[in-house]
């Protein structure tokens, strides 16, 4: 059975030098992807090439809807300690971001041991300013997945299966796999996302959904396979988020 999704919540701009298309052309990315939310989420700042803070607290000019599509205003923020903490203020995540992805870049944080990893993903899995658990899989960066993945499922958080992971991360691919299939079996709600850094991978996600039917993975735990579970998820967070869970 072919599965298609609805929405891909991970998608870069020029804002950086390493992005390629503007937030117009990554709409209508989706659209010609046959989906009908995106969500455009930069780089925070701590990364040299990523998004100043005001680039983000600006987000709210878009429209919620262009050209049919909704638009989600995110931010893959940065990990830059193993205490978890994050490169964008909590003002701007509360009150102008409707998600937020955590990921551990190299030019931010070198890798520490996998107690530190394990640490800093216990930390993001339990902060109100987090909604996703970018790209965990990625080498260098392993953790105690027994461990942390059911406190993601705890916290309400989702783990990201990473597209961009399959090509650009390939050392990452096994660590993928293993944490796709404990999020199965933890029943742990995943969201799969491009990653894209040029218009035409937004809604691109076929060595992903490949590697998830591999292990005969449900979609009932994909969000983004179905759009009002992915709204009603977004919903949630917020509520969550605004009473500091
Ligand atoms: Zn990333
Ligand atoms: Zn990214």
């Amino acid at each position: 059975m072919k599965m298609s999704l609805t929405a891909d919540l991970h998608t870069h701009t020029d804002v950086s030098r390493h992005g390629y298309s503007t937030v117009y052309e990554n709409i209508m990315g989706a659209k010609a992807a046959g989906l009908s939310y995106v969500g455009i989420s930069n780089h925070g700042p701590a990364l040299e090439d990523g998004a100043p803070e005001d680039h983000f607290r600006n987000l709210r000019v878009i429209p919620e809807m262009v050209e049919g599509i909704r638009v989600y205003r995110g931010a893959e923020l940065n990990i830059t300690d193993f205490h978890g903490s994050l490169d964008l203020s909590e003002d701007t995540i509360k009150n102008r971001l409707d998600y937020t992805i955590a990921s551990f870049h190299e030019d931010v944080i070198s890798p520490g041991t996998r107690a530190d990893h394990t640490n800093a993903y216990l930390a993001a899995a339990a902060s109100p300013l987090v909604d996703i658990i970018g790209h965990s899989g990625t080498a260098g960066y392993s953790y105690d997945y027994e461990r942390v993945i059911p406190e993601f499922k705890r916290h309400g958080k989702l783990v990201e299966i990473n597209e961009a992971t399959f090509h650009v991360r390939k050392s990452s691919v096994d660590n993928c796999k293993r944490i796709a299939k404990l999020c199965m079996a933890y029943e742990v709600p995943v969201i799969v996302n491009s990653d894209a850094h040029f218009c035409r991978l937004v809604g691109i996600f076929n060595q992903a959904l490949a590697m998830l039917q591999s292990i005969n993975f449900p979609r009932e735990l994909i969000i983004n396979a179905d759009g009002e579970r992915l709204e009603r998820w977004m919903q949630k967070r917020k509520s969550e988020r605004e009473k500091g869970l």
